[in-house]
């Protein structure tokens, strides 16, 4: 029988269905974290009586604006670009751009959603948003591609600021993206500030940034198997995608002695029987950032490489399954073979790569299923630790910031157990790190959305 907070989670989400039509990512987020955070809110008078979910589904404010642009033929192309700036009660309005036809106004509200609680998960001073572009990348040549980061900055720029706004890279947005992006701004506005961070190491930007989302993604893993007194070596891991997530990912793997079985594109995948060597995982970044191919290339040039076109890495019995390329790339199914294959940890690298289903079906399995909100915001705490350099006019080595990402995934984790195990585990006992992550992330808002007036 339905209960009274499953009513009240039903009539919240009935209601942003109305306001938010046809969006079906942002409503399959806003179902996620509401499901998570209605009894929080029922118990609590004060956040009921300043309407905190009702305001926090609406975005401060989206942009939506033309980019002209002109090809190496000097043929005009319009594409549509978009930065949906959610909330900057915690700080500036902090989150990636994507370039890919699928953007739309839907994929970057969920996106700026998430990054909301994300953002809070991280205990800096970052507020949340999203932006992009239906622009894609793939086939067009560099000049092509500075083209239309310049068109985009010539409106985009008018809208961000070190203190206002701050994007970043996310699929489809690169260091190339980025430093064409940074470069228009620049010399538009005749400032050199953080503006945009995963920027170049020689003009502002932060050793580990490029590293962080990947290998912050299996330390927060780690955690997570480590609270069942386990760990990686190992253990035989899949992880989908080939870019930057995804290699960096398997790159953390390789170093704590997992095995990794497959890597992917959207094409289909590779399966690495004997787990990917160091040389094969430096060919494949190689061949991703610089020579910008396909995966299939990568088992044409090593033996022992396999490809599977048209295939996903889910139908591979392993321990250990990390999404790290694009929303709803588990399906309910998928997660049932997986479960089938011996899965016992997913982490999502990628942002909401299972279907609701599909957490579903982890949870119910006893899986430990890491969400991405949790998982993978070691790239935006890495980028929290790049405003702060920039803001100091400073830059610190290597370790200094990948300590400070072990210690941020440590202490994200430490908040989903403190909100989501004991009474709040799953059924069979394992911690809900859904629960816990969104409730850990909801009260920092929440408590300073209250503090703040009715803004
Ligand atoms: P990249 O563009 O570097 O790589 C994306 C990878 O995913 C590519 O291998 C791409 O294949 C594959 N992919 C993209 N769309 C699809 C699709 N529809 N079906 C199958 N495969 C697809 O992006 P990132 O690695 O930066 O981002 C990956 C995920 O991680 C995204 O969900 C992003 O939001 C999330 N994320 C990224 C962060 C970062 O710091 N970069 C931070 C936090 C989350 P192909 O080359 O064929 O398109």
């Amino acid at each position: 029988m339905a209960s009274s907070t499953d009513h009240e989670v039903a009539a919240f989400v009935a209601q942003v269905e109305i306001s938010s039509e046809h969006q079906p990512e942002f409503l399959q987020a806003v179902h996620e974290v509401v499901e998570s955070v209605m009894p929080v809110v029922l118990d609590n008078k004060t956040y009921q009586d300043a309407n905190i979910l009702e305001r926090l589904v609406e975005p401060d404010r989206l942009l939506r604006f033309r980019v002209t642009w002109e090809d190496d033929q000097g043929r005009v192309h319009v594409n549509r670009a978009y930065r949906v700036e959610f909330s900057n009660v915690l700080g500036p309005y902090k989150g990636g751009m994507r370039f890919h036809p699928t953007v739309n106004e839907s994929v970057l509200k969920f996106l700026g959603f998430e990054q909301v609680f994300k953002n809070s998960l991280t205990g800096l001073l970052m507020g949340g948003g999203k932006g992009g572009s239906d622009f894609d990348p793939k086939g067009k040549s560099d000049a092509e591609v500075r083209r239309f980061c310049e068109a985009l900055m010539l409106e985009l720029g008018r809208h961000i600021g070190p203190d206002t706004d701050v994007p970043a890279g996310d699929i489809g947005v690169g260091a190339r993206e980025v430093g064409y992006m940074f470069g228009a701004y620049r010399r538009l506005h005749n400032k050199h500030v953080g503006v945009l961070t995963g920027k170049g190491i020689g003009w502002g930007g932060s050793l580990i940034r490029t590293e962080a989302t990947g290998y912050g993604c299996v330390e927060f893993c780690r955690h997570m198997l480590e609270h069942t007194g386990d760990g990686f070596a190992g253990k035989k891991c899949v992880v989908s995608g080939s870019g930057n997530v995804a290699q960096h990912a398997a790159e953390k793997l390789i170093k704590l002695d997992a095995k990794v079985l497959s890597l992917s594109d959207s094409k289909g995948c590779i399966y690495v029987e004997d787990g990917l060597t160091t040389e094969h995982l430096e060919w494949i970044k190689d061949l991703k950032n610089n020579r910008r191919g396909r995966i299939h290339e990568a088992a044409d040039a090593f033996d022992g490489i396999e490809y599977r076109e048209g295939g996903e890495p889910w139908d591979i019995a392993c321990d250990v399954a990390l999404p790290c390329a694009t929303q709803n790339e588990v399906s309910e199914d998928e997660a049932r073979r997986l479960v089938k294959g011996g899965v016992r940890a997913v982490a999502e690298g990628a942002n909401m790569p299972v279907e609701a289903g599909g957490v579903a079906v982890f949870q119910q399995a006893g899986v430990l299923f890491g969400p991405g909100k949790a998982a993978n915001a070691g790239g935006v705490a890495v980028s929290g630790l790049e405003m702060a350099q920039n803001a100091g006019r400073l830059m610190w080595s290597a370790d200094k910031v990948e300590t400070q990402l072990e210690d941020i995934m440590r202490d994200i984790h430490a908040k989903c157990i403190e909100h989501g195990s004991g009474a709040h585990s799953t059924a069979k006992g394992v911690p809900d790190y859904v629960r816990g992550a969104n409730v850990g992330g909801f009260i920092r808002v929440a408590d300073a959305m209250l503090d703040q007036g009715l803004w």
